[in-house]
């Protein structure tokens, strides 16, 4: 275990230089004060969890503090926001303090959000409020522990400085962490800006530093764009079997490196609803819950074009073309392994796209069923969750067919409660309990926070005393509009 002032610096993507991003201060706020903070994470970088209470631990996480080899940069790109190109957008309010590595030789980017204004803030404050870091501090931790690829959130820090959004609110630092900040929109930046001197040295620190392996292939490009593709199809099949909306898939917001990254208005899935629209500000629906796959495709083409320079069109079109077969596959595995079975049958997509169906419209949490499935017997199981289909001789028809591919299946049934218990988790960030938990610490008690991010870091084990956490929004619950503003 390190001491927080033991952190050893290694600040490769600084070492860029000035074309990539610029040298910017944070900018401290007022009475810092620790909301927050994640065990797992501080242990990424061999911290002792008990030194998140000190006094330095708020102050270096809240920008009046900073380590001697600290270089805080904040980093250019650009993007496409709902599809339409915006040729600056860049590091408005986070800054990449530096890489730090770890006792395993790991790199850590350590990226504060909430820093304060830098040269890409436009008309921005360059902070964060306590809701949206709260928000991302909960989301990120709560992914990870589902085992689906995210940035990792250290800590939140809460102050007394005042925001305005729609109303005052207090303004508040997330300390994230990540292998690599660099989004598709890097990479946009300056291929739109007829930088491929600087787009050639990004790629190639990404190969060398995030994609080693693709050096020894006869095409490094190729085969880094064809594993990109590969884990974005693994990401969006794990958002889409355990019901994750992103909300805000702009290509500024996609990670090189294929993790959950930048956290707005997300949302999971209460009542499943492929439809579903988490963002208040997407009237289009571009992001709703099932737009997430060809969005996912789309923004692979954008980087397509923007490494169009490197790699024939041929190869990309072709490696593009893998995304939809891989995602396929990933999600029908998903989903078989909530639903409890062990082999494949060609049937199974059916068998998933008709319970889908039958959940469309009749408001059944989508979480929970998967959960309640896995109970013994299973007949027991059904019957229970037959009442509330709407149409309830369809979903009859459905536990038929399900019943005898279970039968199909084999083995023995503790052994599938057990199997689907450890995929089907009883507790959920739902945006309401998100919300509770938000009211509270903008009280200035943050023990709801510390509480849900606890129940949410093993979400699979039913915990003591947590009973409420595990129970069916409230109908008000269900109705929550999140906006953009953050
Ligand atoms: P986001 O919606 O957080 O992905 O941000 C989109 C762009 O707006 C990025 O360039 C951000 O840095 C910038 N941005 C968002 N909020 C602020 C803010 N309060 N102040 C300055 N820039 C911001
Ligand atoms: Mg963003």
């Amino acid at each position: 275990m390190k001491s927080l002032d033991e952190l050893t610096f290694d600040n490769r993507f600084a070492r860029l230089g000035d074309a990539f991003s610029t040298e910017v201060l944070p900018q401290p706020i007022e009475n810092p004060q620790l909301v927050v903070a994640s065990p797992s994470a501080m242990a990424l970088l061999d911290l002792d969890p008990a030194s998140a209470h000190t006094q330095v631990f708020a102050e270096l996480f809240s920008g009046h503090k900073l380590w001697n080899e600290a270089e805080p940069r904040a980093m250019v790109y650009s993007g496409h926001q709902f599809g339409s190109y915006n040729p600056r957008l860049g590091d408005g309010r986070g800054l990449l303090l530096g890489e730090v590595y770890n006792d395993a030789g790991e790199h850590w980017d350590l990226h504060l959000k909430g820093a304060g204004q830098t040269p890409w803030s436009r008309m921005g404050d360059g902070r964060a409020v306590l809701r949206s870091s709260i928000r991302e501090f909960l989301a990120s931790e709560a992914l990870h522990a589902l085992g689906i690829p995210t940035s990792r959130a250290l800590s939140v820090v809460g102050s007394t400085t005042p925001v305005w959004r729609e109303k005052q609110e207090r303004a508040a630092m997330v300390l994230r962490l990540a292998h690599s900040h660099i989004r598709f929109g890097s990479f946009e930046y300056f291929y739109y800006t007829r930088q491929h001197d600087e787009l050639k040295i990004l790629g190639e620190y990404v190969l060398a530093n995030h994609y080693p392996h693709c050096l020894e292939q006869p095409e490094p490009w190729l085969a880094m764009y064809r594993e990109i593709v590969e884990r974005n199809a693994e990401l969006i099949a794990k958002w889409q079997a355990y019901g994750f909306c992103h909300g805000v898939m702009n290509t500024d917001n996609m990670s090189i490196l294929g993790i959950t990254f930048d956290f707005g208005p997300f949302a999971f899935l209460d009542d499943f609803d492929a439809q579903f629209i988490c963002n208040h500000s997407d009237g289009q629906g571009r992001y709703s819950f099932s737009n997430q796959v060809p969005i996912g495709q789309w923004n692979l083409s954008a980087l397509a074009q923007a490494w169009s320079p490197f790699i024939s069109v041929e190869a990309l079109r072709e490696s593009l073309g893998l995304f939809l077969p891989l995602y396929q596959a990933h999600y029908l595995d998903l989903m078989r392994r909530r639903l409890g079975l062990t082999t494949a049958e060609e049937a199974d997509k059916e068998l998933i796209e008709q319970l889908l169906q039958r959940m469309q419209g009749s408001k059944i949490d989508y979480n929970l069923f998967f959960r309640h499935l896995g109970e013994q017997p299973v007949d027991q199981a059904l019957a229970s969750l037959r009442e509330d289909f709407l149409d309830i001789r369809a979903f009859d028809g459905w536990a038929d067919l399900y019943k005898a591919r279970v039968a199909r299946d084999g083995g023995n049934a503790e052994e599938r409660r057990a199997r689907m218990h450890a995929v089907n988790p009883l507790y959920v960030l739902r945006n309401y309990l998100a919300q509770k938990a938000i009211d509270a610490a903008e009280d200035g008690n943050y023990e709801e926070v510390r509480r849900l991010h606890q129940v949410l870091s093993t979400p699979f084990e039913e915990q003591p005393g947590m009973a409420a956490y595990a129970e069916r929004p409230p109908e008000w619950g269900k109705h929550l509009e999140i906006s953009c503003s953050s």
